[in-house]
């Protein structure tokens, strides 16, 4: 092997862990296809000398190639990006000696080399005697959103929640988080994540403290992992506040639309001024200064989809995790924001070139397009099997855009049992008319049901936005495939040229 690794005879995968984003909606579970060695995996890393799992070893001994898998073949070096559809933990990058091994499986045939392990690892190969199929696995984490307030400082207009000065009150807030802890325990869920949401959940940071610091000493007691996140516009956290959250592992998410005016149009105060710099002040002033990184967010309208790239420069430059959502029309609106589809797909090109042009070396693929995740998985969110959410009257509502479709919790006190018999059905990717065989179909999972529902009038159809998925995955794809290279110095500043 040269210095580079580039031209090397001997064959080279490299894989990357997953790195969850905070966004608004409950992330899906993503199941492993295979028991791996965690440790090999908690970084980027060069597979070659990974030990093949027990499992493999004792797995049947005829393999072939995965059918559907992605081929990348425009990185630099003669390096490919593959990834299957039932990858574990999305795609993997190979160089041309492991490329040349994988397409030996064109023809079944055992696995022999290491590099063989690896690629039946990342499901690239498939015993010949085992139907294709997506793996079931049990849920590990239920997600929670706490709405803890209606009330809001800024009125953007794409904003679901209809306004009043109503929130949680502390007694409420306590039985739910009793119930919460109770529901995750006969379930089996192994975690517990809380998300604080409003309105602005920070107009009432106390209440915050307190819930937060309750959480804890639940999990503590039923035995629970626990995250916490507060989900914010960013305006009104103070020093204390920031200082708070990280001495107790609270987690934050900010939303931010743009810089300057682009951001102060879309995300206005209750007065009609900008908001923008308040949150420029927080971000550089008060939590990165501390040592807070929050999660960004940015959703994308007709109002902001052609400056996408200046945010997205703006966060990476600052080295802050970000999350591309697309706007969402709420049930009950008539207006629509939603960005036209050619220029949407433009403005998030433009900010793909930004992302190419930084190259951070933090996992950032999940966060590249609008409910798509890496790591296979059968549903877009969590709604109807892990996850729910928590009106401020501890009202039941199986997603926060349809809080007034809220009901009292069930007296057993599952409240899973409520969401399971809500309006929105859990209807898997396998069961959509055309995403059945798309290729695609465990990255997107078909799109947010709810929208769907409300475009298309039915559950089980693609999502509205096909087009632009599978416009821009082959290029959030290249773009997962650069950062690899880069991260294990395969790729020279010239190469992006
Ligand atoms: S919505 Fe489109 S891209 Fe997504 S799985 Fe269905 S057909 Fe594929
Ligand atoms: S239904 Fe749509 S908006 Fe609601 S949690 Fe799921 S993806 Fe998000």
């Amino acid at each position: 092997m040269n210095a580079s690794g580039v031209g090397s005879d001997d064959p080279i995968l490299l894989v990357a862990y997953p790195v969850r984003l905070e966004d608004d909606c409950a992330c899906p579970e993503s199941p492993r296809v295979l028991t791996v060695e965690a440790s090999a995996f908690e970084n980027d890393c060069a597979c070659p000398q990974a030990a093949p799992s027990l499992l493999l070893r004792s797995t049947p001994t005829l393999y072939r190639q995965v059918e559907q898998a992605y081929v990348e073949e425009t990185l630099p070096h003669a390096f490919r990006l593959l990834l299957s559809p039932y990858a574990p933990q999305g795609p993997v990058v190979v160089n041309a000696a492991a490329w040349a091994r994988w397409q030996h499986f064109q023809q079944p045939q055992p696995l022999s080399e290491p590099v063989d392990f690896c690629l039946a690892e990342q499901a690239l190969l498939w015993p010949v005697n085992v139907p294709v199929r997506f793996p079931s696995s049990r849920l590990q984490t239920l997600t929670v959103w706490l709405h803890v307030t209606n009330a809001c400082n800024l009125d953007c207009p794409y904003c679901y929640v209809r306004k009043s000065s109503a929130h949680m009150r502390e007694e409420i807030g306590l039985q739910a988080l009793r119930q919460v802890f109770q529901t995750a325990h006969k379930r089996g869920f192994q975690s517990v994540k809380l998300k604080y949401a409003g309105g602005e959940a920070t107009l009432h940071f106390g209440l915050l403290r307190k819930l937060a610091t309750v959480a804890q000493k639940l999990a503590l007691e039923t035995g629970q992992r626990l995250e916490q996140v507060i989900l914010s516009n960013g305006t009104l956290l103070k020093a204390d506040d920031i200082l708070w959250m990280l001495d107790n592992d609270v987690r934050l998410m900010i939303s931010l639309d743009g810089l300057g005016e682009i951001h102060d149009r879309q995300r206005p105060t209750r007065s009609g001024r900008g908001s923008f710099e308040r949150v420029r002040y927080v971000l550089e002033k008060i939590a990165l200064p501390a040592g807070m990184r929050p999660f960004i967010t940015v959703t994308i309208t007709r109002r902001n989809h052609n400056h996408i790239a200046e945010v997205v420069r703006w966060v990476l430059e600052r080295e802050l995790p970000l999350s591309l959502n697309f706007y969402r029309q709420p049930l009950s609106s008539e207006g629509d924001l939603a960005a036209e589809e050619e220029a949407l797909i433009q403005g998030m090109r433009a900010a793909y070139r930004v992302y190419e042009e930084l190259l951070p070396p933090q996992p950032f693929l999940n966060g590249l397009l609008d409910r798509v995740k890496i790591g296979g998985h059968l549903h877009a969110c969590g709604v109807g099997s892990s996850y729910l959410v928590i009106t401020h009257e501890g009202k039941i509502a199986q997603c926060q855009m349809i809080l007034e479709q809220a009901t009292p919790p069930p007296q057993d006190g599952d409240l899973l049992t409520t969401v399971q018999q809500g309006f929105i059905p859990l209807i898997s990717v396998e069961q959509k008319t055309g995403c059945a065989t798309c290729r695609y179909r465990y990255l997107c999972a078909g799109g947010c049901p709810l929208e769907t529902y409300r475009r298309t009038g039915r559950w089980d159809v693609p999502h509205p936005n096909c087009r632009i998925y599978k416009a821009l995955l082959p290029e959030a794809l290249r773009l997962e495939g650069l950062r690899l290279l880069k991260v294990h110095g395969y790729l020279k500043a010239s190469s992006l040229a």
